[in-house]
């Protein structure tokens, strides 16, 4: 199968090659030529199968250059009970009558991130391979907080790659920040910027976009690539997750082939919604896909309207994960709607990048609107939602929160009480300080102190990395300006 560009339809590459660049030289982002189906027959047939089984198979649809055995081999490893706390990986646990929280945060890091980005350095050591690739990948990331960690955590020590993270001085959790900065193996780096998430992305892209640092960078025997979601091995495995919770509804025996369920994520720069997306278009029975955002709303406007507009104040919330205004996956949305027009979809992204807005047509919102349901939780219901569910003996992270509470809304709304999952991003153990406010605790000063306050208040055992994180020194302290990451980079990849 080929992979073409959202901004360029006439490009062609494979499955390695596009992992291997991340994002196209056009500005693009890759998108297989065509969608694979996964039958009634074939649905079932995943429902006995472990996490693993169903990864390799679904992966397998969309990556015809990788052989079966190959693809078998990075999903024992990726999904390893070494690396996740439970066999199940990504299990879901039902919070009432027809209502179950996909819990995707059993990984290293303690965010769904860590689903994608243990298979990825995968993908790409193996896409390296595939293409007769002698140069080191250097993955340039910038994060909101989770992709940094576990970007780093899955390339830590990858033989022929080097990873750069840039972060959001003020725009992370004290655990994030923790967590990045005592990152351990050669090849990594963390910098901060003064700026904020949009900022640290922005400056990433531009870095990608120009032609003296690829030169420059060849000289040295390097080349670029993304660890973001704009990457296609980051959107791919998360496809899985979907599929296979659906085969967890169905062998519970809490749906039968074929009744629609509701899908609501937290959402920031659209991937993981989009890779839910995915799983619906390839056959699983999914219904309203509910796109939930924090006061950063502008996707909830989207929906609603048709204008995408990034042109309002950013807000520093609770949830940083999903402090964004420029949600990069966006891009493959469009062009999903739009048919396939390239030219479209440049159009949109150029007026985006020259006056922060674009408005789609009539045709292509009714689609969307079709698809999505878009709603937003201010910080209050934010705390609300994990209130609520702390009542009902069920602790959850901020940017759950924001799922949970939009899910209720669109139930509120619709009277749409089809069974339902809510995606469950991070543990709360990352964001302490909201959840121990939340339900009513007054959090400690030190901020990794407060992790062992909340599992005495609560009861419920922090993920172990987080707790190990207690004494850990700093490895990283630089700040850069946000014109100057191009020097940090440079200067990183000496
Ligand atoms: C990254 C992240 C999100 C947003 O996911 P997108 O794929 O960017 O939409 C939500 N919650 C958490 C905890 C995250 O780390």
């Amino acid at each position: 199968m080929k992979y073409l560009s959202t901004r360029d339809k006439t490009l062609h590459l494979s499955a390695a090659e596009a992992i291997k660049m991340g994002l196209s030289r056009d500005g693009g982002l890759f998108t297989p030529e065509r969608f694979p189906s996964l039958t009634e027959e074939e649905i079932r047939s995943l429902c006995p199968m472990t996490y693993q089984q169903r990864a390799a198979l679904v992966m397998g649809k969309f990556l015809d250059d990788f052989t079966a055995e190959e693809l078998e081999s990075f999903a024992a490893s990726a999904y390893s009970e070494e690396k996740f706390d439970t066999p199940a990986v990504a299990p879901l646990r039902q919070v009432g009558g027809s209502t179950w929280c996909l819990e995707l945060w059993h990984g290293p890091t303690s965010a769904f991130k860590d689903m994608a980005l243990q298979m990825l350095p995968l993908l790409l050591s193996a896409s390296l391979r595939k293409t007769g690739e002698d140069k080191t990948a250097c993955i340039l990331v910038a994060t909101s907080g989770d992709t940094g960690k576990a970007a780093m955590e899955g390339f830590a020590d990858v033989p022929q790659t080097k990873i750069m993270v840039f972060y959001p001085r003020d725009g992370v959790s004290e655990i994030q920040k923790l967590q990045m900065v005592t990152q351990e193996g050669e090849n990594v780096g963390v910098c901060a910027v003064q700026g904020n998430f949009d900022d640290a992305q922005t400056g990433v892209k531009r870095i990608f976009s120009d032609g003296e640092i690829r030169e420059e960078l060849e000289r040295r025997g390097c080349f670029l690539s993304s660890a973001n979601s704009i990457n296609w091995g980051r959107i791919l495995p998360q496809v899985v997750y979907y599929v296979s919770a659906y085969c967890d509804l169905m062998k519970e025996g809490a749906v039968a082939f074929g009744d629609r369920v509701n899908v609501c994520v937290p959402t920031g720069n659209f991937g993981n919604i989009l890779a839910c997306y995915y799983a619906k278009k390839m056959g699983v029975p999914l219904g309203k896909l509910i796109c939930a955002s924090n006061r950063n709303d502008v996707l909830t406007d989207f929906i609603r309207t048709g204008v995408y507009d990034r042109n309002r104040p950013f807000h520093t919330t609770m949830s940083p994960s999903m402090d964004i205004l420029i949600s990069s996956n966006l891009e493959r949305m469009l062009f999903e709607l739009s048919g396939g027009d390239d030219q479209l979809v440049r159009g949109y992204m150029d007026q985006l990048s020259r006056t922060g807005r674009y408005e789609i047509g009539a045709g292509m919102k009714e689609k969307l609107q079709e698809i999505f349901y878009g709603g937003f939780a201010s910080e209050e219901d934010t705390s609300a939602a994990i209130t609520a569910l702390y009542a009902d003996g069920y602790l959850i992270d901020p940017h759950t929160a924001v799922a949970a509470k939009v899910l209720a809304d669109y139930r509120t709304e619709t009277g749409d009480e089809a069974p339902a999952i809510f995606a469950s991003t991070a543990s709360p153990y990352k964001f302490c300080d909201s959840v121990l406010s939340a339900i009513g605790e007054k959090p400690v000063s030190d901020s990794v102190e407060r992790i062992a306050q909340l599992e005495a208040v609560s009861g419920v055992k922090a993920p172990r990395r987080l707790a190990e994180l207690k004494g850990k020194q700093p490895r990283f302290d630089g700040v850069t300006e946000k014109e100057k990451m191009e020097d940090i980079v440079l200067n990183f990849l000496r």
